[in-house]
């Protein structure tokens, strides 16, 4: 009976690497709050902050941290290495400053590699594979939180001109490594959804092309692999949630010259997901799929993926607005009509680009039926009605706090707007759902326009219902909850 016991062998190895690979990944999911480097909790992250951790890091025989190269500023650039083994693979993040999540994500992956834990995992990943982090590419654009470096380009179309210094960097340590995996780690707009769907692409992946005919040789078909397994992780936690982008070449950008010159190349960019503002769970996310990832490079078991599961990928569309009003009756020149209105809450950096606060703007309006919204109203039976100034002149600062307690009250005699005088200079926003005005500031003329802040009160059978401030949709019935700021007009 000896073919049989070979097959249930077989059969026992062969679940047992299935298991093994799951495991990895469920237990990284589920453990992952050990690991986080807790010193990182939102977007606008500086270089000063990282640099304690690199030091840290230098302390473990078991990383080596070069300085590669300086930004234009003079801020320096890392590689962080570990391991030993043949394959290199080659993680790099932020070349646009305004793009930290996978930043966050690298130290979260360090913190892995320092601990005890993980044991067998972590040998086959450093047995077979050297893995290398260049952690914000573009320190200058992440103190100014901006997505071009201080020469204003955009170092993702400096690849062949070289320019920047932190491109030339960039391509040397390519060079260098010759690396036969790269993970190019970006952000994309949070309004990015996965085609014909209200899911937002909360990952999206590209295995970037390499000419303009979009071939698929040997080393892309790999990348595109990976990539399949990524997303099948993904769907575990955020079901139709990853999207795949487009593939057009793209002669100047660096993910696609970095597939060209031979290195397997990854592109990984992350969205938007629903009451995740400062993305932490993104972060876990990138934290799971890539050491994942890592793992499958270093066992080599993602080859029999099929290939053609990457066209499988939803694409990536933008049709998604932080808040979608449908149906709503809106009155022009003494008639009734039918409008959709999207809504996008636009961030304004403060000073010091370390905090922000909300302007937000009609992005269209009309038949919105093809769009999505995080949060969507049906105003059917609505009418919508222009909100009031408050009669009184807001002096002192107890009629100020007194707002607070107040304004479902102003807003449900419909006011929006409340006069203050001597409006303190260093008061930015409003920190309730009514809006300031100075003293002589004149409101324009009410109209449901693209380009104007959302702010009107909903109607229904003659009773103000909700409120839209600011772009934050308020029940008048019961005190809002994520709300976080009117504005301010001088
Ligand atoms: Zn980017």
């Amino acid at each position: 009976m000896r073919p049989n016991i070979y097959l249930v062998l077989l059969f026992f190895f062969a679940t047992s690497v299935f298991a093994q690979k799951s495991e990895i990944t469920e237990s990284l999911y589920e453990t992952y709050e050990k690991y986080k480097e807790t010193s990182l909790t939102k977007r606008r992250i500086k270089y000063n902050e990282l640099q304690p951790l690199l030091d840290a890091l230098k302390s473990d025989s078991r990383f080596t941290i070069k300085t590669v190269g300086k930004s234009i500023e003079g801020r320096n650039l890392s590689l962080v290495s570990i391991g030993s083994g043949e394959t290199n693979v080659f993680l790099w993040s932020q070349m646009h400053g305004d793009e930290p999540t996978a930043t966050q994500a690298i130290f979260d992956i360090f913190n892995f590699f320092r601990s005890p834990d993980f044991k067998k995992e972590k040998a086959a990943m450093l047995s077979n594979l050297t893995i290398h982090f260049l952690p914000m590419l573009n320190p200058d654009g992440a103190e100014r939180f901006q997505r071009r470096n201080l020469l204003g380009i955009d170092i993702n179309r400096d690849a062949l001109r070289l320019q920047s210094p932190e491109g030339k960097t960039l391509k040397r340590v390519r060079d260098s490594l010759d690396a036969d995996f790269g993970f190019n780690l970006h952000d994309q707009s949070r309004y990015y959804n996965a085609e014909q769907t209200e899911k937002p692409a909360t990952i999206s992946y590209l295995a970037p092309a390499y000419n303009y005919e979009k071939d698929i040789n040997e080393g892309r078909g790999l990348a595109m692999k990976v990539i399949v397994f990524m997303n099948n992780i993904l769907q575990k936690y955020a079901p139709g949630q990853v999207g795949r982008y487009n593939d057009d070449f793209e002669p100047r950008a660096f993910g696609d010259n970095i597939q060209k010159w031979g290195t397997n190349t990854i592109l990984i960019e992350s969205g938007g997901y629903a009451n995740d503002i400062e993305k932490q769970e993104i972060r876990k996310l990138n934290y799971v799929s890539i050491l994942s990832a890592i793992y499958t490079i270093a066992k080599e078991n993602y080859k029999n993926i099929p290939l053609e599961d990457y066209e499988k990928i939803p694409q990536n569309d933008r049709k998604l607005f932080d808040l979608k009003i449908e149906n709503a009756t809106y009155t022009l020149l003494g008639s009734d009509y039918i409008l959709d209105i999207g809504v996008n809450r636009l961030e304004v950096d403060k000073e010091g680009n370390n905090d922000f606060w909300y302007s937000s703007r009609i992005l269209d309006q009309g038949d919105l039926s093809t769009y999505y919204g995080y949060e969507t109203f049906d105003a059917k039976d609505y009418r919508i009605i222009p909100g009031k100034v408050f009669t009184e002149v807001i002096s002192s600062k107890q009629q100020f706090t007194s707002l607070k307690s107040d304004y479902l009250k102003l807003l449900k005699e419909g006011y929006t707007y409340v006069r203050m005088t001597n409006i303190p200079t260093e008061l930015i926003a409003s920190p309730f759902p009514i809006h300031i005005v100075s003293k002589n500031y004149e409101l324009p003329e009410f109209k449901i326009e693209v380009g104007q802040n959302p702010t009107f009160l909903l109607e229904k059978n003659g009773v103000l219902k909700y409120a839209v401030i600011n772009g934050f949709l308020i029940d008048l019935s019961s005190p809002q909850v994520n709300f976080k700021n009117a504005m301010i007009f001088r």
